[in-house]
C-alpha cells in the first residue's frame, strides 16, 4: 500500500505530516510518486487564510477523478479546516467521496481508520480528538540534519483575526522531560539542528504543574551534545522576557535569530487585534534583542488591510519597518476568517485598497532585505549545510546562523556539516557564496 501527503500552511502542520509519515510507514505503508500509484492521500490542511483552503478544496475536487477510476482510492484529510463545524458539513454534503476525516490527535489511529473507513458511519467519526498528547509516535523526519520539535500545542491568545485557538484548542505545554528525551534521541540519531515550535514558544510551561519555563528549557538544551544549532518559532512580544533575551545571548548554540510577527505598526490597530503590545513596546523589545545581540536578524509578519485600518495606521506601519529595518518579513492581506471577533468588524477594508498597501508595504521590505543582504558580500558565514540547492544542482544550500539561505560552491561531502562560505553576492531571497574550508 502506498501514501501521499499534501501539506498546507505553517512549519506545525510540516512536522505534523512527519508524524502522519511515520505512523503510515509503521503500519507497513511506503511512500508513492504519483497520485496514480497511490492507495491512500492524505491532505493535512491549514485555514488560517481563504487562500489556503482554497488550494485544499482544488486538490479535493482533483483527487475525484481518481476515486472515480479506482474505489479503493481513500482520500483522508486532517488539520486546521476540518476542526471547524462548518468546513465538515460542507464536504459531507458536498464533497461525499471524501472517506475519512480525522484530528491530528487521532494519527495514531490512522491506519485502522483507513481499513475500515467503508464501515463508518459519519466520515466525521474521527474528529473527535483525545485530550492527551500522543508522545513517542514515530516520526519520518524530512531532514536529517535539522529536526522540528514541538514543545507547545494550541494558543490562548485570540488575537481577533486569528482563527488557530478555535481549531488548535487551548496551549498546553509538553512536559520538559518528554522534550528533552526527544533532544537527546535526535542528537544521538545525528541531528545538529533543533527547531521549537509552537503557537507562542514564549508562554511554553505556564500550564505545568513544576514551574519550568521557555529560557530554562533552552538552556537545558544548549547543554545536550550534538546539537550544534538550535531555534524556535513563533514568539509572542508580548511575552517575550528579559530572562529570555539573556538565554538567548547566553546559550551559544541559539541561533542569533528570531521571527518575531509584529502584525501592524499602530497601537490603535494592535489594540483591535487584541495583541497585548503597542508599537512603542514592540520597538522596546527589538531594542533590548539588538542590544543584547548585536547581530541578531530580526524577521516578522505584518497584515495590511485589518479591518478600520486607515491611511495613517498604515503609515505607522510603514514606519516602524523602516525604524525596525526587518530581515525579511511575510506580509499578508487580511482575510476574514469564520468565527473570528474581526470578521465581525463593520469597517472592513476594500481590496483594492489592501492589494495596494501590500504593493507599497512589498516594496519597502524588499528594499530593506536587499541591502541587508547586501552588507553581507565580502563576509564569511557558517552555514549548515543542508543539501544540494533546489534550483542549481552545481551548488550546495544551507543557512546562516541568522536563519538566511545560502547557495554555494563547494564539494558535496559538506552536506550535514558547519562550512564557512565567502557571500560574493546577494539577492532578496538569498545568499551566493563559495565555501572556504
Ligand atoms: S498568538 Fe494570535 S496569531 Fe498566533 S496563533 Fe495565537 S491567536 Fe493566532
Amino acid at each position: 500500500m502506498k501514501y501521499k501527503i499534501f501539506t498546507y500552511g505553517c512549519q506545525m502542520n510540516i512536522h505534523d505530516s512527519e508524524v502522519i509519515a511515520g505512523v503510515l510507514e509503521k503500519a507497513g505503508y511506503e511512500p508513492s510518486e504519483t497520485l496514480k500509484d497511490t492507495d491512500v492521500v492524505v491532505l493535512n490542511t491549514c485555514c488560517i487564510r481563504e487562500n489556503a483552503e482554497r488550494k485544499v478544496y482544488g486538490r479535493i475536487a482533483q483527487l475525484k477523478y481518481f476515486k472515480q477510476r479506482n474505489p479503493n482510492f481513500t482520500i483522508a484529510i486532517s488539520g486546521c479546516m476540518v476542526q471547524q463545524p462548518h468546513v465538515v458539513e460542507y464536504i459531507s454534503k458536498k464533497l461525499p467521496y471524501v472517506d475519512i476525516l480525522f484530528s491530528i490527535k487521532n494519527v495514531n489511529k490512522l491506519p485502522e481508520l483507513i481499513e475500515e473507513c467503508r464501515r463508518i458511519d459519519s466520515i466525521t467519526a474521527a474528529l473527535a480528538g483525545n485530550s492527551d498528547l500522543a508522545e513517542n509516535l514515530e516520526v519520518k523526519h524530512t531532514s536529517s540534519i535539522k529536526a522540528w520539535v514541538p514543545i507547545t500545542y494550541g494558543c490562548n491568545n485570540y488575537c481577533t483575526y486569528c482563527v488557530v485557538p478555535y481549531v488548535r484548542g487551548r496551549e498546553v505545554s509538553r512536559l520538559p522531560e518528554d522534550i528533552l528525551r526527544e533532544v537527546k534521541t535526535l542528537a544521538d540519531e545525528g541531528f545538529m539542528e533543533i527547531n521549537l515550535l509552537g503557537q507562542n514558544v514564549n508562554s511554553y510551561g505556564k500550564n505545568l504543574d513544576k514551574p519550568f519555563d521557555f529560557p530554562e528549557l533552552l538552556r537545558k538544551i544548549n547543554e545536550i551534545e550534538g546539537i550544534e544549532r538550535i531555534r524556535f518559532i513563533t514568539s509572542h512580544p508580548k511575552d517575550l522576557s528579559d530572562e529570555l533575551v539573556l538565554a538567548m545571548k547566553e546559550c551559544e548554540k541559539v541561533c542569533e535569530h528570531i521571527h518575531l510577527p509584529v502584525q501592524s505598526g499602530s497601537s490603535r490597530i494592535l489594540k483591535k487585534m487584541n495583541r497585548h503590545y503597542s508599537r512603542e513596546h514592540y520597538i522596546e523589545l527589538v531594542n533590548k534583542l539588538k542590544d543584547a545581540i548585536p547581530n541578531i536578524s530580526i524577521t516578522t509578519d505584518i497584515i495590511v488591510g485589518f479591518p478600520g485600518e486607515t491611511e495613517e495606521d498604515f503609515l505607522d506601519t510603514l514606519d516602524l519597518v523602516k525604524t525596525i529595518e526587518f530581515d525579511s518579513a511575510f506580509t499578508f492581506i487580511y482575510s476574514k476568517r469564520i468565527g473570528t471577533p474581526a470578521a465581525q468588524m463593520e469597517d472592513q477594508i476594500d481590496d483594492e485598497i489592501k492589494k495596494e498597501r501590500l504593493k507599497r508595504l512589498m516594496e519597502l521590505q524588499d528594499s530593506i532585505t536587499k541591502r541587508k543582504n547586501n552588507e553581507l558580500v565580502g563576509t564569511v558565514q557558517e552555514v549548515l549545510v543542508e543539501g544540494e540547492s533546489k534550483n542549481d544542482a552545481q551548488k550546495l544550500s544551507g543557512r546562516t546562523r541568522t536563519n538566511k539561505l545560502v547557495n554555494f560552491v563547494g564539494p558535496k561531502e559538506l552536506i550535514g556539516h558547519l562550512a564557512d562560505v565567502k557571500i560574493t553576492e546577494s539577492h532578496t531571497w538569498c545568499l551566493i557564496g563559495e565555501a572556504v574550508n
